[in-house]
């Protein structure tokens, strides 16, 4: 197959702007299907154009509009991926979705610097064109440090890369990369080159290590040297990947997409490791984890902090009347209201487990914190939730303890349900705290 013309894309790269996606294809099955699940799994707006000339007149109506596009090499009107070139003049970085493939075609495909290309020639098609548009939305939030210090071979890597959409740093040093790393905290992929005046591939692989794990920042190395023990020494040293040059583009492109969605499943996992599955919070181990972090920076400044435990008044009794499920809306609203009363601030909030929530105020002490509780109470009391066609409300009593000197952290805990159970005892739908204590001991 022939290309129509030799165009590249410009020199404006690809536009950020908008969410919309120009779709261009003639199968209107493939066209509905696509239009839906863009549209219902990743939120974007999709454009369909069944033919060369509806592209041509949607482009001429706002060529800026559009964040990518899906181009089928054939049409009826372009049967020569003429489509494809009409896209890329416009500075549009286009997914190609062809039922056409050989190598020649590959070449011609990869040579207009398009983002991927997907085969029509399996009935995963359709899932791999969702999952390349996923893609490229996930990489245009990835930032990827290149390494090397020839500008010809790192421009070739940066254009691979910016292909696909990513947010490339370039650095053509080992110094230059640290720099980089210091300046952009979000980088989470590094390819560098061996072979570098100042510190090879590997030295910067293992100092790096030092500072970033492999769950936090994924580093391929990339070399054309013949040492054949030289991709072992670089995996022993902490690189995720290695890759002999001369390589495939593509090869570079997979290797580094699934070293991006190794990351993703890793902060999956450390989410989900650190959330409590019914409200959403914070859970009782994360709590526990950061907590005594949090706490020892206070301290280590001379400064106090305070922990407060909150428990929901008679929650067994409201159990027993409306049901375990109504219990569970119950302590979703208060967690809710807590998350939006904490939300943004300084201070740890987290579920401990049944009705029971902690929070760690850092930088502050136990008069402040009990005042901040008490509106918290206030509030929660004055909280509505719809059961049945009925109002209910709660109250929720709270225990408040200063942190001024090094304990273990169970015993701050410890410490705040004392005043909790204090705040029972006095009737609930208060704050019991050491502040409280000292003031009714004066009396
Ligand atoms: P107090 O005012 O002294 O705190 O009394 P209480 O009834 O709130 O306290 P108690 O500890 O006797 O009962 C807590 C109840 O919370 C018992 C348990 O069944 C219920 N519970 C614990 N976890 C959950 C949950 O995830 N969902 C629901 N719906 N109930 C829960
Ligand atoms: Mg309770
Ligand atoms: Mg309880």
């Amino acid at each position: 197959m022939a290309f129509a013309g030799d165009l590249h894309r410009d020199g404006s790269g690809p536009r950020h702007g908008g969410q919309r996606l120009l779709l261009v294809e003639d199968s209107r099955m493939f066209s509905a299907v696509l239009c839906h699940r863009i549209h219902a799994e990743l939120g974007l707006n999709v454009k369909p154009c069944s033919s060369l000339k509806a592209l041509k007149e949607t482009i001429a109506e706002g060529p800026g509009d559009y964040t990518m596009a899906i181009v089928d090499l054939n049409l009826p009107d372009a049967p020569y991926g003429e489509a494809l070139d009409c896209a890329i003049k416009a500075g549009i970085p286009a997914i190609v979705f062809t039922a056409t493939f050989d190598l020649g075609t590959r070449n011609r495909i990869m040579e207009r610097n398009v983002i991927d290309y997907v085969l029509k020639d399996n009935e995963s098609a359709l899932d791999n064109v969702v999952a390349s548009v996923r893609r490229v939305l996930s990489n245009r939030k990835t930032r990827v440090l290149v390494v090397d210090d020839v500008d010809t071979t790192r421009n070739v890597l940066v254009g691979l890369l910016e292909a696909q959409q990513y947010v490339v740093v370039e650095a053509a040093s080992g110094p230059e990369a640290f720099a980089a790393l210091e300046a952009y905290d979000d980088i989470e992929i590094v390819v560098t080159d061996h072979h570098m005046p100042d510190i090879s591939g590997y030295e910067l692989t293992r100092r790096i290590r030092r500072r970033f794990g492999s769950d936090r920042l994924r580093i391929i190395g990339v070399s054309s040297s013949n040492d054949r023990m030289l991709s072992a020494s670089f995996l022993k040293a902490g690189a995720s990947d290695f890759l002999y040059r001369p390589f495939v583009a593509e090869e570079l492109q997979c290797r580094i997409a699934n070293n991006v969605e190794t990351l993703t499943q890793l902060k999956q996992l450390r989410a989900a490791a650190a959330c409590d599955y019914l409200t959403g919070l914070y859970n009782r181990r994360y709590f526990y984890d950061l907590g005594p972090k949090l706490v020892n920076d206070c301290l280590r400044q001379n400064a106090t902090a305070a922990v407060a435990v909150l428990d929901i008044d008679h929650f067994k009794r409201l159990n027993d009347t409306y049901g375990h499920e109504i219990g569970d809306e119950v302590l979703k609203a208060v967690a809710d209201r807590l998350a939006t009363i904490f939300n943004g601030g300084d201070n740890l909030l987290s579920r401990l487990g049944g009705e029971e929530f902690a929070i760690l105020f850092p930088m502050m002490d136990s008069i402040a914190a009990s005042k901040l509780c008490d509106e918290i109470r206030s509030d929660i009391s004055r909280l509505k939730v719809m059961a049945d066609d009925e109002e209910l409300s709660v109250t929720v009593s709270i225990g408040v303890a200063e942190i001024s000197d090094y304990e273990t952290f169970d015993n701050y805990l410890n410490a705040a349900d004392q005043f909790l159970y204090m705040a029972k005892h006095k009737g609930r739908n208060q704050v019991y705290s050491d502040a409280r204590m000292t003031e009714e001991a004066a009396q």
